[in-house]
């Protein structure tokens, strides 16, 4: 199977043709994955890790001319690729990585172990995150490499088994001495979770599209199933209960689609920052396609709890509903778990008011600070609040000519972001007076619970 696909250029779906690739947009490439995790939860999530997060969406951003040259189109055809960034001491809050990175001459020394490394079991080329030391001509810190998964001393030490998607070729590996030229670092040293955070940007979408791909494959079990049941003398699906449960599939699954599609487009743009969408996609599709699947086994009765190799096995048409209930349960945990994208959903909404007056509220900051604060904030507000009432981003012909809804989640912009008329708006400059909102660390599990920042 992964030959076909590779035949078929899946693996280079979202890169670009000049480098072997198939070149597709986000919308088109998201949808091409939704009609993968409607059959195969697991290719998906080969495909997507691959693309999403492995090495070809960190070099499409940060990557030199040389880099991209050297590996896209092997990313393109060829190569399956991983990222590494979980350790068995991080999950959430990655910026305690342990792996290291001591520079050597031309190159750097790689010790550590990775943890639940999606295709690293079988990968050619993995993105790793590693801490590089702080020394003389090093600023250090932590740091994005590429490397050959065929270098000496790189260990896949164990193959993993979930609950679900137990094709995933997921596993542990070990780096002893790992040497990696140091034109294979991504970006600057130090840049790694920015990395991260930015290649996760879009990377996160791509499991809401799958969720697409399940709630449609959900819809069409459950409706083929409820018509032909019958109990009580008719179709199930005649059932007032059974009806509802599907009515709710197919709402739920369009809703989805649009958001993804929106989001897709977004990214597409190449101007927007799209963090909050992302992040509202991701939580939204991996809650509700678990939902989805749970009432699709319900649906089912008895056979929705039973295997698909059970049904056949006593004649009956082998669904998989059990499969793909358990095979979407990670989707609440990866990339993000739920907690972390209230968090992060949370934070984004009020980064504007912590930056101006989040001093006043921290019990760790001094009387005189907080009057700073309390000053600063005075000033803020004092413009901020009357903008909301009667501001440019009140004007319909500003959020027509924006071409986007008025109502963003975000709270500040700058008069770059299209989001024309959210709670602050487009010509209002961020507190710190520096541009689009950045949080202050990153994470392949989206996390960032530091304080917010506003940078570059
Ligand atoms: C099948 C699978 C594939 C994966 N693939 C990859 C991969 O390809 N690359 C990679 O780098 N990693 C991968 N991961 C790792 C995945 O991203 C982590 O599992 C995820 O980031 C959560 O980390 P953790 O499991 O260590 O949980 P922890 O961070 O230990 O969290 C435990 C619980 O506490 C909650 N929690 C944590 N912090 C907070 C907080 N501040 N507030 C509220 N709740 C909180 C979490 O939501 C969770 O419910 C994969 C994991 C699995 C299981």
């Amino acid at each position: 199977m992964i030959t076909g696909l590779k035949e078929l250029g899946a693996l280079g779906m979202k890169i670009d043709t000049q480098y072997g690739g198939l070149g597709l947009t986000q919308v088109y490439y998201n949808k091409a994955l939704a009609l993968v995790g409607s059959v195969s939860p697991a290719i998906g999530a080969l495909l997507s890790a691959h693309q999403s997060i492995g090495v070809p969406q960190p070099l499409k951003t940060f990557g030199t001319r040389e880099q991209k040259e050297t590996f896209l189109p092997r990313c393109a055809r060829t190569d399956i690729s991983a990222f590494l960034l979980t350790e068995p001491d991080v999950g959430s809050d990655p910026a305690r990585l342990a792996t290291t990175a001591v520079p050597e001459g031309d190159t750097y020394v790689l010790d550590g172990v990775k943890l639940w490394t999606t295709n690293g079991v079988v990968a050619d080329l993995l993105v790793v995150m590693a801490r590089v030391p702080k020394s003389e001509g090093h600023r250090g810190g932590i740091t994005a490499f590429v490397v050959e998964a065929a270098s000496e001393g790189v260990t896949v030490e164990h193959r993993n088994a979930f609950m679900g998607l137990r094709g995933l070729e997921n596993g542990v590996t070990r780096f002893h001495r790992v040497r990696v030229p140091a034109a294979h670092r991504i970006g600057a040293e130090g840049q790694g979770l920015k990395i991260a955070l930015t290649t996760l940007n879009t990377g996160r979408l791509s499991l809401p599209a799958m969720c697409v791909g399940s709630g449609k494959w959900c819809l069409k079990i459950a409706r083929e199933w409820s018509a032909a049941r019958e109990q009580w003398g008719r179709p199930v699906a005649l059932h007032e209960a059974v009806g509802s449960k599907i009515a709710f599939i197919a709402a739920t699954t369009f809703a989805l689609e649009a958001v993804v599609d929106l989001s897709s487009q977004m990214a597409d743009e190449d101007r927007n920052d799209i963090r909050i969408e992302a992040a509202l996609a991701k939580l939204y599709g991996s809650e509700m396609a678990w939902l989805m699947a749970d009432e699709l086994v319900q649906i089912r009765g008895g056979r929705g709890f039973e295997t698909a190799d059970s049904l056949r096995a006593r004649g009956e048409r082998a669904v998989p509903a059990e499969q793909m209930l358990r095979d979407l349960r990670i989707n609440r945990i990866f990339e993000g778990s739920t907690e972390i994208m209230h968090l992060l959903i949370a934070r984004e909404a009020v980064d504007a008011h912590l930056s101006v007056a989040g001093d006043l509220i921290d019990p760790e900051k001094s009387l005189g600070d907080k009057a700073r604060a309390g000053a600063g904030a005075g000033v803020f507000y004092a413009k901020w609040l009357p903008r909301l009432v009667a501001g440019p981003g009140q004007l319909p012909a500003r959020t027509a000519s924006s071409g986007t809804a008025s109502t963003s989640p975000r709270t500040c912009a700058t008069s770059n972001a299209p989001h024309a008329s959210s709670p602050a708006p487009p010509s209002t400059p961020c507190p710190a007076g520096r541009g689009k909102w950045r949080p202050s660390r990153a994470s392949w599990a989206g996390s960032s619970t530091s304080a917010p920042n506003c940078s570059r």
